[in-house]
């Protein structure tokens, strides 16, 4: 596949789920099966900075279950990149069902304390290895401005004027700040923080957009079910049952609980029935080849 073949479907939630409220669903998890939807947006600016600078190996951080690092190891290898992935803590004895497909798209993983991570600090020997003519640095999770023009691009692939609201799930704010870019003035963005009291990322956000911008998202912060990559029973039942009534899987670090916290939402009356919601599915199912089989019904 090529970055640009990105085609995205629109699912009704709505009616299979016995919604009060229309809920769609921006299907691009369809886009690949491992590598997760909105990396593709936000890595392609990159990709295509580093080519028009003739850059020849991309440096990019994660931790073990980082999609981040499976997407840009994928996209570096179609694009004829080397790849570097700097990964947060000890070589594990067994590498992380991620981080063994990013080596298997050719990645090559440096693994570095917790505070050289902090730090963003390249290992000397990558820079024996290479000029630094050759690297090109992608920030941790695509974070930036070239990040957030990419994935402007997310609310383009189809006519999304209809929707009063756009919800995504937040890691890094990357692709909420798109979205967000590429809104209507009409529409309001909601972002579901996965991680507990992540309280910088209103800055972090605004800091990527224009000030006309600023009113135009919310972040919610009550979704997360205990931090980055936590989960609970319940979010497994959620997800079975999603599944099992609308065909939709999920993954549970991210869309889960984006899914949930949208019913929840409109069950606390938070929408009035002429609000249209699209929520962005944005891939990531890979993450859940680290639970044990037989958690999910789908996968
Ligand atoms: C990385 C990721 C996000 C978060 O994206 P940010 O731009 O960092 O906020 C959301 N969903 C999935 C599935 C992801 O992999």
């Amino acid at each position: 596949m090529s970055l640009s073949s990105n085609t995205s479907r629109i699912d009704n939630l709505s009616l299979k789920y016995g919604l009060p409220v229309l809920v769609d669903v921006l299907r691009l998890d369809l886009i690949h099966p491992i590598v997760s939807g909105n990396k593709w947006f936000k890595l392609k600016e990159y990709l295509k900075d580093a080519k028009d600078k003739s850059k020849k190996v991309l440096v990019t951080f994660g931790g073990a279950y980082s999609n981040h690092i499976v997407a840009t190891a994928a996209a570096a290898q179609l694009q004829g990149f080397k790849s570097i992935g700097i990964i947060r803590g000890e070589r594990p004895s067994v590498l992380s069902h991620t981080l063994s497909s990013a080596k298997d798209y050719g990645m090559d993983l440096f693994f570095v304390s917790r505070e050289d991570y902090r730090r963003k600090t390249i290992p000397g020997e990558i820079l024996n290895k290479y000029s630094s003519e050759e690297l090109y640095l992608i920030p941790e999770g695509g974070y930036g401005e070239k990040g957030t023009l990419g994935a402007a691009d997310i609310l383009l692939q189809n006519d999304t004027s209809f929707y009063s609201h756009i919800i995504t799930a937040v890691g890094t704010g990357t692709t909420l700040s798109g979205i967000t870019m590429s809104a209507l003035p009409f529409q309001k963005t909601i972002g579901i923080s996965v991680l507990k009291n992540n309280f910088s990322l209103q800055q972090e956000i605004e800091t990527l957009l224009p000030v006309e911008k600023h009113e135009s998202f919310q972040l919610l912060h009550g979704y997360h079910f205990g931090g980055y990559a936590k989960y609970t029973e319940q979010l497994f039942r959620f997800m079975n049952q999603l599944y099992s009534k609308t065909a939709i899987p999920t993954d549970f670090v991210y869309t889960a609980k984006t899914f949930y916290a949208v019913i929840d939402l409109i069950a606390n009356g938070n929408f009035t029935i002429n609000d249209k919601i699209l929520i962005v599915h944005t891939g990531g199912l890979q993450g859940n080849f680290s639970l044990p089989k037989g958690t999910l019904i789908f996968g």
